[in-house]
């Protein structure tokens, strides 16, 4: 049956409300956890299905590093594929903006936040959409119309080619909004697309509140703070194609986007999100721990930067994320270093407070899996990159002290000594650097960057061998490292496992192998122990090249399915209490460590599926 037939396009077919059971849930709502669930029955309700959130870290597009809104897992059905369920949608989508990491620290912009998220693919248009999201504002929130703000898209210079958005006004206004209280303004504020260069785009009609304590003015002015914006219906209404033409879309799309934590504050009557239910156990927590109080204003910035940065650091990791110098791996750094440098300005550290501090993320977030799921490993990465951070902390901030006072701007090279010896983000660094007013040559330190990799990549083919800690060295050691974990596997789960793929880069190492359930937590401490005992016994690294026959007979191990060479190379890890004499032997290119004491400490932090019969583990090691 095509899906799709049961859903009618007018909008007779959607239910008033009023005719559904929603009175309950038209009490007061206080909290997120009542916010969602009227929001997802009200658009079930309107025959809307409702979907799971997806990933905040997204699967199958490199472009972006995180889903910044619901409509993000969704484009390939606003361009025209037929979704599954039909041609009504609705969900709550995690979401990670780091374009708004600076103005965190406010009372409503936050790096991690969930989005409220209805869409028509091609089904009801303006009438119908504008309708409902009225009728959930002032019906089933209860906001009043006083208190009530509309903007639509007005005339453009920028964007000549399509007209005002007149039509969306006269909905609103047919609704009862009053006119002054609905607004044109331009492109800037009021269009959104196309993504890339052409594609589906369209005018937006916004939604704010008045959260002054004074009576709301009659007439809109957006410049006026006390208007906060807490939904976006965009209306997919033209498609801009190569010679930069607006053609009215065949499809026309809706996507209501509408902010989980504005919503809850104001229907609080609060204006700071961070006093609502999904902040404000957080911020206690932080009062708690430091003895200093969020209503006093020299500690409000401090402490909404540290809630937010650990509630984003949480739910990264819960979506598979790791800390590492790039990507979103690197962002999570800078929101974890970021998070800890806060909490020394409260007077807080190294006292795996970031683990103390998540506890309550968990319980209000009990709602979903993937916290729940991997709570333990998520634990075990934080305190691992708290340790690590505090670690050099309190000897980078004495650098940076130095280095801030030679002058007016702290040069390339610092900024790279501050990253390289101590951890400090370069954007950490302007930012301690703008408080004392000082700049930051952030084009040398790219040239520091880009000569550092290189001599990295030099030092790794062993033509240059560098003194610096550095990368190449790092994944030596993993190298090594992924050799004793293969050997251990095989000693403590038995001797079919077998190498079925491994990925290393300088922040850990990920190995797969055939196995056919999930390991035991004390199977993962047996490996992990007998791993770091063979690192402790101080085995010798042989390399010798061989012929594969003979490697095999020997006792070689190759990866599964690999195909080889005639001569290779062999790693030896050899060991005198084996019968063998060796721990391990390995076809393998390298590079390797010539004793395993230079691995130093060998930690497992995950151990997951990867597919059918085949583990993942993900692993690091330390100084
Ligand atoms: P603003 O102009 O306030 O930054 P926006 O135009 O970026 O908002 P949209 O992209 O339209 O917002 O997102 C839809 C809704 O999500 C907004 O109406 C708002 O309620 C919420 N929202 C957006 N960004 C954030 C954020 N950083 N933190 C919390 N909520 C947000
Ligand atoms: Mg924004």
């Amino acid at each position: 049956m095509n899906q799709n037939s049961k859903i009618k396009t007018t909008s007779k077919r959607i239910k008033p409300f009023k005719e559904l059971k929603l009175l309950k849930l038209m009490a007061q709502i206080k909290t997120r956890k009542e916010l969602i669930e009227a929001y997802l029955k009200f658009f079930e309700s309107n025959n809307h299905k409702i979907i799971p959130s997806s990933s905040l870290i997204p699967a199958n597009d490199p472009t972006v590093l995180f889903t910044t809104a619901g409509m993000h897992p969704l484009v390939p059905y606003l361009l025209g594929q037929k979704h599954p369920l039909g041609k009504r949608i609705a969900n709550v989508q995690k979401c990670i903006r780091t374009t708004d990491i600076d103005e965190v620290g406010d009372e409503v912009h936050h790096t991690f936040f969930e989005m409220l998220g209805n869409w028509s693919l091609g089904d009801y248009w303006k009438k119908e959409a504008i309708k409902m999201t009225f009728d959930f504002h002032t019906k089933i929130l209860k906001i009043p119309l006083e208190k009530y703000a509309i903007s639509c898209f007005g005339k453009d210079e920028k964007l000549t080619e399509v007209k005002k958005d007149e039509e969306s006004a006269k909905i609103w206004e047919g609704l009862g909004v009053p006119k002054e209280r609905i607004i044109f303004l331009g492109k800037k504020d009021n269009w959104w697309g196309p993504a890339g260069n052409t594609g589906p785009c369209g005018p937006d009609t916004e939604q704010f509140y008045w959260t002054g304590e004074e009576k709301a003015p009659k007439e809109f002015n957006p410049e006026n703070k006390n208007w906060v914006e807490i939904g976006n219906d965009v209306l997919m209404q033209y498609v801009k194609n190569e010679n930069g033409d607006y053609n009215e879309a065949k499809q026309k799309n809706v996507d209501f986007g509408g902010g989980v934590e504005r919503t809850v504050t104001i229907l609080n009557g609060l204006k700071d999100n961070y006093l609502a239910d999904m902040w404000k156990p957080i911020i206690t927590e932080i009062e708690k721990l430091s003895g200093k109080k969020y209503s006093e204003e020299k500690n409000k910035k401090t402490m909404r930067i540290i809630a937010d940065h650990i509630k984003a650091s949480v739910f990264i990791i819960a979506d598979g994320g790791m800390p590492s110098n790039s990507g979103s791996g690197y962002v999570l750094r800078r929101l974890l270093r970021r998070a800890i440098v806060n909490l020394k300005k409260l007077g807080l550290e190294n006292k795996n407070l970031i683990n103390q501090i998540s506890q309550k993320i968990y319980e209000i977030y009990d709602d979903y899996d993937e916290l729940k799921n991997n709570k333990k490993e998520i634990e075990k990465i934080i305190s691992i990159e708290e340790e690590n951070f505090s670690k050099t902390l309190e000897k980078g901030l004495n650098t940076f002290n130095k280095i801030s006072k030679k002058g007016k701007e702290i040069s390339g090279k610092d900024a790279f000594l501050l990253f390289q010896s101590y951890g400090f983000p370069i954007e950490m660094t302007e930012e301690m650097a703008k408080e004392k007013k000082l700049k930051v040559n952030k084009k040398d330190y790219e040239k520091e960057f880009q000569k550092h990799i290189k001599l990295s990549k030099t030092a790794s083919k062993g033509l240059f061998k560098s003194g610096l800690a550095d990368n190449s060295e790092k994944t030596t050691r993993l190298h090594t490292a992924t050799h004793l974990l293969n050997e251990a596997l095989r000693k403590i789960l038995g001797e079919e496992i077998k190498q079925k793929g491994s990925n290393i880069n300088p922040e850990r190492l990920r190995f797969d192998f055939n196995f056919d359930r999930k390991l035991t937590n004390e199977e993962v401490k047996k490996v992990e122990d007998l791993v770091n005992k063979k690192i402790k016994e101080s085995l010798e690294v042989k390399v010798e090249e061989t012929s594969l026959e003979k490697a095999i007979k020997e006792g070689a191990q190759a990866e599964f399915g690999a195909k080889y060479p005639e001569i290779i190379t062999v790693y030896t890890i050899l060991d005198k209490k084996e019968k063998k004499g060796f721990f391990s032997k390995e076809i393998c290119t390298g590079p390797h460590v010539k004793n395993t004491k230079e691995i130093g400490k060998f930690k497992i932090i995950k151990e997951e599926s990867s597919s059918a019969g085949v583990r993942r583990i993900k692993a690091i090691v330390q100084d």
